[in-house]
């Protein structure tokens, strides 16, 4: 039996960076993935397709250049799933191509089979016809990530009925979609296909869009969207799916039902770890159907660590590949990434986007933190003024007492971007003076985060000093 330092299990982000981070160091490492394809959902069905695909929205509708110059730029009419679809298959192809090189450059060597336990140190790969290899390892990542939840209540078909996996594969791009689950992936797909001209509804059992985020924000996205064209039914859950002759009908537990060509069911992800058995190596699931771990990504099992999706919240790109990182540098004592950062931004790419990080209004009121907020409007930044984006807001949330900042939430044009200046303040545990004194590129949509501190300390003394 062939021995390995470590032995990764998923070629996600997870996997990749875990797997290069310990073969960085020296180590022998081998990666086994079941799918044909590198890259697992971060590549090849969630982060990056759903990214590119909301690129191909704004391009296609017109949506980019906001009706600015008076011209409809819009080229959705006719258009095909092919043509929808062709950035997206450009990009991933890219990307599979860039993981495989860095496995590569990193000496990682890779297995192509369905990966599960032996013993805790020994994992077998099946390949595609039946071989086995037994393999032995010192250190083994669990890095298997997720799958779409599929309640048995959904007569899923891929056709008519998707989940965010098989939406993918759609073969033409429907009138109307019932889009069920208001979380990030729902809220991105609503947004996608509002764009791309149909009819959607979103339908979820809460009673406000992505509960996390901060209310103003969540309140604002939901005017947006609206403005776009997406219809809500909250406080909804399904209770019946049909077949009709046209498409679907949804019948909620109110007795209120919609209909539409298609549903996208986006509610819910669960751990891949089937076929996996873990129960050999002495480990099992949560009642969540996760994988628990201590800080430092490590099981209950000393030498098996689990990071990513299969681990559960928060269930992202960015920090499934630093968890993989930082669960490696513990396995081996690499004096490095000891911890994950204390900021966790979050990027939701709806439309328009958003991001957050820190502290919440709704957050700073339950821990009791006396906080104040400063505002910047995009509508009035000179640069939110040239894009056209009149709608969107940064918000600051800090300390009373020192001004100390809490929380940045943004909702707007390159969201995604723009968090990272106030991110590195909050680690720093800075102060939204930092704002004021630092001087930002003209005309800049950073630019905002002065006038938000400034909007910040008139709110603090009880007058305005400026608005925007
Ligand atoms: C629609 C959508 C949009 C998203 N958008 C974002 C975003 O904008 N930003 C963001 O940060 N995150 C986003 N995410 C989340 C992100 O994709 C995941 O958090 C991330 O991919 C998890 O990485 P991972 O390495 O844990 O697992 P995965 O990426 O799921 O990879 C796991 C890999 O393990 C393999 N595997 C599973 N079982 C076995 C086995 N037994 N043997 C061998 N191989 C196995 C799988 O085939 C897969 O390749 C999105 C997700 C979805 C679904």
């Amino acid at each position: 039996m062939e021995s390995f330092d470590l032995i990764v299990i998923g070629s996600g982000p997870a996997g990749e960076k875990g797997a290069a981070q310990a073969a960085y160091f020296g180590k022998r490492v081998v990666l086994i993935e079941c799918r044909a394809e590198l890259g697992g959902a971060g590549i090849n069905t969630g982060t990056v397709p759903s990214k590119t695909l909301r690129e191909s929205a704004l391009y296609f509708s017109g949506l980019r250049q906001r009706g600015l110059y008076g011209i409809d730029y819009s080229l959705r009419e006719g258009l095909t799933v092919a043509g929808f679809m062709h950035r997206k298959d450009a990009v991933v192809a890219a990307e599979r191509v860039k993981i495989a090189e860095n496995l590569s450059a990193h000496k990682v060597e890779l297995i192509s089979g369905a990966a599960h336990f032996e013993d805790a140190h020994t994992v077998s790969a099946t390949d595609q016809h039946g071989a086995v290899r037994a393999l032995r390892g010192e250190v083994i990542l669990i890095a298997t990530g997720s799958k779409p939840h599929r309640p048995p209540e959904i007569p899923f078909d891929d056709k008519f009925i998707f989940d965010s996996d098989s939406i993918l594969t759609m073969e033409r791009i429907p009138k109307s979609m019932v889009v069920v689950g208001g979380g990030v992936i729902g809220c991105e797909y609503a947004s996608i296909f509002t764009a791309m001209g149909v009819a959607v509804t979103l339908v979820d059992g809460r009673d406000r869009l992505l509960p996390f985020l901060d209310l103003e924000i969540s309140a604002l996205l939901r005017e947006r969207l609206a403005s776009l064209g997406l219809t809500f039914f909250f406080q909804e859950r399904p209770k019946l799916t049909e077949r009709t002759a046209t498409g679907i009908r949804m019948t909620f537990a109110s007795g209120k039902n919609v209909e539409a060509e298609t549903v996208l069911f986006a509610a819910g992800r669960r751990g891949a770890v089937e076929g996996l058995a873990l129960e050999k190596a002495g480990l099992g699931i949560n009642p969540r159907g996760h994988i628990d771990v201590n800080e430092h990504y490590q099981t209950s099992v000393r030498n098996i660590y689990a990071a990513g999706d299969v681990i559960g919240f928060p269930a992202l790109a960015s920090t499934s590949m630093e968890q993989g990182r930082v669960a490696m540098c513990h396995a081996f004592g690499f004096p490095y990434k000891q911890r994950l950062a204390s900021q966790l931004p979050m990027g939701i790419y709806t439309i328009p986007e958003i991001s957050a990080v820190g502290e919440t209004e709704e957050s700073c009121r339950e821990k009791k933190i006396e906080f104040a907020v400063g505002r910047a409007k995009y509508a009035n930044n000179a640069r939110g003024q040239i894009i056209g984006d009149f709608a969107g807001l940064l918000k600051l949330i800090f300390r009373r007492d020192n001004k100390q900042l809490l929380g940045v939430q943004i909702l707007g044009e390159s969201a995604t971007e723009l968090i990272h200046l106030g991110m590195a303040v909050l680690e720093a545990e800075g102060t939204i003076d930092t704002f004021i004194e630092l001087v930002f590129n003209y005309p800049t949509l950073s630019e905002m985060y002065k006038y938000a501190a400034y909007d910040g300390l008139g709110n603090l003394a009880g007058h305005k000093l400026r608005e925007g």
